[in-house]
């Protein structure tokens, strides 16, 4: 019955049979709202977080569209990051698997041949890093010139990478007659302009307050000092039942240290950082899919878009810099309406860090303590107790934000 939700939308009967093989039962809401725009030809813009099923909001109307296979590519289809490039693929191949359309993924750090491979024998879609993209086509490898829709899929992440010059570069060898998407949690200036430049008339759509994590993920704030981080990540995954766990580290030597440590302490764990190869990346990715892991660390390379199933528990050993590397990183849990758990582990310099989150994301995340763990530290904690020094008068609230709170006055204890 919720199947028929799926072909009311106009999809066609072999990209249908796609969606049924993946086990999907109905359209989430950006499936629901962009497939009839794309269908119908119109520029978009999404603004929906990862999460909420944008691949296939955008793949199954284009596969409908490109209907049968023909040899020069039509679609691509441009990520910021290689992992993120080879999970779209596997996406589209899932969905055309009753189709007879080709799919290529082009990627830097891998060796040529089995791109041109692919490129040679004519593609119908490709899915691509814009760096590698342009050396093919600077070889004389891919020609864009029957393009017929584009997407530019986390389109801020790209500007942060400084992909931009290079993605304008091959959209220039797009056609102008072209149907263009862009997905981005944040439209900064750049972006805009970027619209602007190379959309016609789009529709936005946005699913869910941009800027709010996923509704169902919990959040948690745990105040300690900087010596004692480690060990209460340590009693953090001892006492939380987890299926699943990315912890996320501000970089990659923090994050080497983690893992290091994590592993000293027998757990399974997985590393992701751009300093690793492609295959020391994939083969971290694949091990903590199949829970040969139990523990991803990761820097914010793998915070963004990454579809990891059933992660039950994100942990940011490091407060994220940036707001919406917050809302990214929380994004990875609460995927697929499982609920979540996001545990931040906050020192007293990360309090402006943690205000400007709170700001971003219009709430206030409870501090906790973490009962029977043996605090060095526990002025964090004793705002509030008779005798308390008064805020200005403690070390740890160094910090007054805002027109806000102090660090470590919370009320709030266990
Ligand atoms: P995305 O936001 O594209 O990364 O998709 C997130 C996850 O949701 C992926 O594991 C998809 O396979 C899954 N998904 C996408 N659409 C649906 C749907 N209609 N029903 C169930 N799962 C879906």
């Amino acid at each position: 019955m919720l199947r028929m939700a799926f072909s009311k939308l106009g999809l066609s009967q072999q990209v249908l049979e796609g969606v049924k093989a993946m086990g999907y039962t109905e359209p989430t809401p950006i499936q629901l709202r962009a497939i009839p725009l794309v269908l119908e030809g119109r520029d978009l813009i999404g603004s929906a977080q990862t999460g909420t099923g944008k691949t296939a909001a955008f793949a199954l109307p284009i596969l409908t569209r490109l209907q049968s296979h023909k040899r020069a590519p039509r679609a691509i289809i441009l990520e910021p990051t290689r992992e993120l490039a080879s999970q779209v693929e596997t996406a589209f191949r899932d969905y055309a698997r009753f189709t007879d359309l080709t799919v290529a993924v082009i990627y830097g750090g891998v060796g040529y041949q089995k791109q041109l491979d692919a490129l040679k024998t004519g593609v119908d879609v490709i899915v691509a890093t814009p760096g590698r993209l342009l050396d093919h086509m600077e070889q004389g490898n891919c020609n864009l010139g029957q393009i017929e829709h584009l997407v530019l899929d986390e389109a801020d992440r790209m500007l942060d990478m400084g992909f931009l010059p290079d993605v304008k570069r091959i959209l220039q060898k797009c056609p102008n007659e072209r149907q263009s998407m862009l997905f981005s949690a944040t439209i900064p200036p750049a972006i805009e302009t970027l619209i602007q430049w190379a959309m016609r008339n789009p529709e936005t759509i946005e699913i869910g307050a941009r800027r709010s994590p996923a509704e169902t993920v919990k959040h948690v704030i745990y105040p300690v000092s900087d010596m004692q981080k480690t060990d209460l990540l340590l009693e953090l995954l001892k006492r939380v039942n987890y299926d699943s766990v990315i912890i996320f580290c501000r970089t990659k030597h923090g994050a080497d240290r983690v893992a290091h440590m994590l592993q000293g302490a027998n757990h399974a764990v997985a590393i992701l950082h751009s300093n690793r190869t492609q295959a020391e990346r994939e083969q971290a990715l694949e091990g903590f899919r199949k829970g040969r892991y139990e523990v991803l660390v990761a820097t914010d390379i793998a915070a963004r878009g990454l579809d990891i199933a059933k992660v039950s528990h994100v942990i940011n050993y490091d407060v994220p810099q940036h707001p919406e590397d917050y809302v990214h990183r929380i994004g990875r849990t609460g995927r697929a309406e499982n609920t979540g758990d996001a545990f931040t582990l906050m020192v007293a310099e990360d309090a402006m860090h943690v205000f400007s989150i709170e700001r971003y994301i219009s709430k206030q995340i409870p501090r906790e303590k973490l009962e029977g763990f043996n605090y060095r530290y526990t002025a964090l904690f004793e705002a509030d107790k008779p005798g308390a020094a008064k805020p200005h008068e403690r070390k740890v609230q160094m910090a007054r934000v805002g027109g806000g709170y102090f660090f470590g006055a919370r009320k709030r204890r266990r």
